[in-house]
């Protein structure tokens, strides 16, 4: 039977196969971790094998701990190993200045203290793992506008980040975009922010996987949590295979959260679904002709954003939003329509055809940013998810963080207020789906030129 989620059971069905590019291009994991079968006592159990159970598993493991990571489907099935890669700041849908707004100036500076934090966090195992699937070109992202009333937009951005981080960027306009390789008919103008890299995020998965187990961890696919109960100061988790007893849990699921694995989680999240498409390798005669030649991680303006950059093979991987229901006959239309929209954005390429395409879940709530903390009165259980599309750094450091606050190592003051603020559930929460589509056909209309 399968467990309660807001969207159609396929999309989280870790027997579906997926033709990511990433799948098909990573390097294989050096040890084979099994299901884990029957009874295991361990000192914390961790739901979900992405970015935040890793990291969380890694650290603990090393620390002593005996650690056991139930995931449902292999490892990469779930976010990690099928996102953008884009190795990036934010897991939040506000802006600086409304954070500044709500939290004060030294706690804003503190959340992009942290964001940076988290991006070396990865780029610092990346290096250490010998990982050398990125390129110095794909550092930093590039903003564009997509109209000249979001070029003003940018511009806000701009002045708010002087404002608050005394940082000094400078707006390109549209010849300036051609200058660096970035031209396009849909884009007015851009900016360059001087944060992160682009990463194979199943590479980096991959390795995280092996050197948590290289520490002690158990790593168990194909592992589903059906059930959580608390008794006698243990989480009881009872699974597709057998039962986890545990002192200490962690609750790592993010989009793939099913409702009530704990009750806790209940009307909490807002799974979205956000689909990639990766074209087959675009010769340089063909980039020069678009004039798109930069490897700069790019997103545009738009609510709906489109998120994309060119591989170190030269594929373009373009992803976006609009898709609604996770099933896959709607993903096959989608996929379909993310192709027109690439189209029209790089109109030289019309004739490069799509080698590959899937579809993901990101994870939005209520207060529009992460939620990192405990989960029941007695601290024994703890979350972090809610990374808003934008988790590679963010659930990395997130995973660690949960991982020392655990241990005792940190103090949750320490951690900004933006992610530690408790995490509502919806109002009328089974109503989330169609919240979600009115939301979409609002922000089409925004997003035009
Ligand atoms: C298409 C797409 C593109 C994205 N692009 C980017 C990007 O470029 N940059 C960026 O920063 N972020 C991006 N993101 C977001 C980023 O991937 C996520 O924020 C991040 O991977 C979350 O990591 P996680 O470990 O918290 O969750 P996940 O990686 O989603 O892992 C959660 C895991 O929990 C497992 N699980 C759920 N329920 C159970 C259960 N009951 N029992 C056992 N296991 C369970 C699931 O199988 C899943 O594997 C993208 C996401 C998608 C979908």
């Amino acid at each position: 039977m399968p467990l309660k989620r807001i969207y159609h059971p396929n999309a989280a069905d870790p027997t579906v196969k997926t033709n990511s590019w990433w799948e098909a291009s990573a390097t294989p994991m050096l040890h084979t971790p099994a299901p884990l079968n029957g009874s295991r006592d361990c000192d914390v159990a961790i739901i979900g094998g992405g970015f935040t159970g890793l990291n969380a598993a890694l650290y603990l493991a090393k620390a002593g701990m005996d650690v056991v990571v139930a995931e449902a489907g292999h490892i990469g099935w779930g976010a990690s190993g099928r996102n953008g890669g884009f190795c990036a700041n934010t897991s939040t849908k506000k802006s600086l200045a409304d954070i500044k707004i709500r939290y004060g100036l030294e706690q804003t500076r503190a959340v992009v203290r942290v964001q940076e934090e988290a991006i070396e966090l990865v780029r610092d195992f990346i290096a250490e793992a010998g990982q050398t699937s990125h390129t110095p070109a794909e550092n930093a992202e590039l903003a564009v506008a997509h109209s000249h009333r979001h070029l003003n937009e940018l511009r806000k951005e701009r002045d708010e980040l002087k404002d608050i981080l005394g940082l000094d960027l400078r707006i390109m306009d549209k010849a300036e975009l051609g200058d660096i390789g970035a031209s396009s008919p849909d884009f007015h103008g851009g900016m360059i922010l001087p944060w992160g890299f682009g990463l194979h995020p199943l590479n980096y998965l991959h390795a995280l996987a092996d050197a948590a187990t290289d520490a002690g961890a158990t790593i168990s696919p194909r592992t589903e949590v059906q059930q959580v109960n608390e008794s006698a100061g243990h989480h009881i988790l009872t699974t597709s295979r057998g039962e986890i007893r545990a002192k200490k849990l962690i609750v790592a699921t993010n989009g793939y959260t099913a409702e009530s694995i704990p009750q806790w989680s209940k009307g909490r999240t807002l799974p979205a679904v956000s689909s990639i498409l990766v074209t087959r390798p675009i010769t340089s005669d063909e980039q020069a002709e678009q004039g798109w030649t930069t490897h700069h991680m790019t997103y545009d303006s738009r609510i709906l954003l489109h998120y994309f950059r060119l591989l170190p093979d030269g594929r373009m991987m373009f992803g976006g939003r609009g898709a609604n229901s996770g099933d896959q006959a709607e993903q096959a239309a989608f996929s379909l329509d993310l192709r027109r929209q690439f189209d029209d954005i790089f109109p030289a390429w019309r004739q490069v055809e799509t080698d590959y395409n899937w579809s993901g879940f990101i994870c939005l709530n209520r207060k529009k940013a992460q939620f990192l903390g405990p989960i029941n009165d007695e601290q024994t259980a703890w979350a972090s998810l809610a990374y808003h599309g934008s988790g590679v750094a963010m659930a990395s450091w997130s995973g660690r963080t949960l991982a020392q606050l655990l241990l005792g190592e940190r103090s949750i003051l320490e951690v900004p207020k933006l992610y530690t603020e408790k995490m509502l559930p919806f109002p009328m929460s089974f109503l989330r789906p169609l919240y979600l589509k009115a939301a979409y056909v609002w922000f089409r209309r925004l997003d035009r030129k």
